[in-house]
């Protein structure tokens, strides 16, 4: 579904998200979600008017399985290049654990429900990728969009937010969500699943002075109130009491 101008989202549901975001006739794809919306996908490239024959680039925030889904299906049958923060390539390639811990605080329904999303779309088939471009901190990315990448470390060693400026979009990855897969709460947060919950809260500083219309997760809806206001709520949100 189209969510900002020259954005689409697979999907109705926010509960794992992967963006498409068109610039003049090409297509760069943030987050490949779970390895069954790959079936979803030439039908979101065609309510853009496009089709994946016109998907140049798929960029991941993070190394995460729920954010890499269809990227190897994508990479081996269209040739289309995957990126990551070279923080989190090892992660990507699976040859690294995931460094979260656990669970943290959950919620029986709200957990179930999104195990149930994941498995009935192929979550457990999730394939590693076999190669890995990868970028720095700072970067700007040569596709289509043109984002530039801001280190946003904690929820993993790699986790990155893209601005898209032309887009007048913040895609934050993991850095933060708008709704906890594991708690089913609303509103900005930090992930659950994130490795480092300090060091992701200290990272926010880095996003707090962009200007861009929506913000969009990896998790949740978009988020419309500006970056700086979604910030100030995730850091109360962590505050105890
Ligand atoms: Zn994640």
């Amino acid at each position: 579904m189209e969510i900002a101008l020259g954005i689409h989202r697979i999907g109705a549901d926010s509960k794992v998200n992967s963006y498409l975001i068109e610039e003049a006739g090409r297509v760069t794809i943030v987050d490949a979600g779970i390895s069954g919306f790959y079936r979803q996908l030439p039908g979101e490239l065609a309510a853009m008017g496009r089709t994946i024959d016109d998907v140049e680039a798929l960029v991941l925030t993070h190394g995460h399985s729920d954010h890499i889904g269809f990227a190897e299906r994508l990479r081996t049958e269209r040739h289309v290049p995957v990126s990551v923060h070279e923080a989190d390539a090892a992660l990507a390639r699976g040859e690294v654990p995931n460094p979260s811990k656990g669970f943290g605080r959950t919620k029986i329904a709200p957990l179930l429900g999104f195990l149930w999303f994941t498995l009935v779309r192929g979550g457990l088939r999730t394939r590693h990728i076999g190669e890995v471009a990868t970028f720095g901190d700072g970067a700007t990315l040569d596709v289509p969009g043109t984002p530039r990448v801001i280190l946003t470390p904690g929820h993993t060693p790699g986790s990155a937010a893209l601005h898209v400026g032309s887009r007048n979009a913040l895609l934050v990855g993991d850095a933060f969500a708008t709704y906890a897969v594991t708690t089913g709460d609303h509103g900005p947060q930090i992930a659950p699943f994130t490795a480092d919950p300090s060091q992701a809260l200290d990272s926010l500083k880095h996003l707090e002075g962009i200007e861009a219309k929506v913000v969009l997760p990896g998790h949740g809806d978009p988020w419309t109130g500006g970056a700086a206001e979604a910030i100030r709520l995730v850091r109360r949100s962590a505050t105890p009491g």
